[in-house]
């Protein structure tokens, strides 16, 4: 694959952890962040909108576009399908941004194959507890409902070590701070650094 000038980060979390308003508000404080947005079959919730959280499409279209090999990486969750787009993250990171997928392990470990520079970010509730009244939220839901819940999300967590770093969400400010940290750190590594400077770097080699 070849080298892009922005940066991909795969961003995972157990749901109730916090993800959604972190990078929300990380995207609003640096300028250089974006987020993909993925194609579902699925239908949109309430307050969701087409081409804000997903772009909803039909089967037909999704397979289509599988068949045009449109997608980076695509999966079947639960009964439906969800998957990242080529061209939605491609031209960002040409563009010089650094692009955020949002997706679980699953797809995690599809990108992290397809791209090996990917960036893996997770992020963890501070205790099983503040999780377990994350997921209580709606108060609507039956305690089998929430249990499910739980054991899916302790699922989802037993793959923290595939990430390169971890984020506990206890204080939102601080957590939000070393994510914001993270993507800054990487833009000055090394080989980044070389590509975007290699002008300055060849002038400071020669005398
Ligand atoms: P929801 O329907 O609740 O928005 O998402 C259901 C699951 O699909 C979540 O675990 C989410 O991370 C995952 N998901 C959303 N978009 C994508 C995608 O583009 N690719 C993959 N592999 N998973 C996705």
């Amino acid at each position: 694959m070849d080298q892009h000038k922005g940066n991909l980060f795969i961003l995972s979390a157990p749901s109730g952890a916090g993800k959604s308003s972190l990078y929300k508000a990380l995207l609003k404080q640096d300028e250089r962040v974006r987020i993909s947005i993925s194609h579902t079959t699925r239908s949109a919730r309430s307050g969701e909108e087409h081409g804000r959280e997903y772009y909803f499409s039909d089967v037909e279209t999704f397979l289509d576009m599988i068949a045009e090999d449109a997608f980076f990486e695509h999966a079947q969750v639960f009964d439906n399908y969800y998957g990242t787009s080529k061209e939605s993250i491609f031209g960002m990171l040409e563009e010089g941004l650094d692009v955020i997928l949002e997706i679980d392990w699953q797809g995690a470990r599809q990108v992290r194959q397809l791209y090996s520079e990917a960036i893996g970010i997770f992020i963890l509730p501070p205790s099983l507890q503040s999780l377990e009244e994350r997921l209580k939220g709606r108060g609507t839901d039956t305690e089998e409902v929430i249990q499910r819940r739980m054991a899916k999300a302790i699922d989802e967590m037993s793959h923290y070590n595939e990430y390169d770093f971890l984020i506990i969400n206890d204080d939102f400010d601080t957590a939000l701070q070393q994510m914001a940290s993270i993507f800054v750190a990487m833009r000055t590594k090394t080989p980044v650094m070389q590509q975007k400077h290699d002008i300055l770097l060849n002038d400071l080699l020669s005398l």
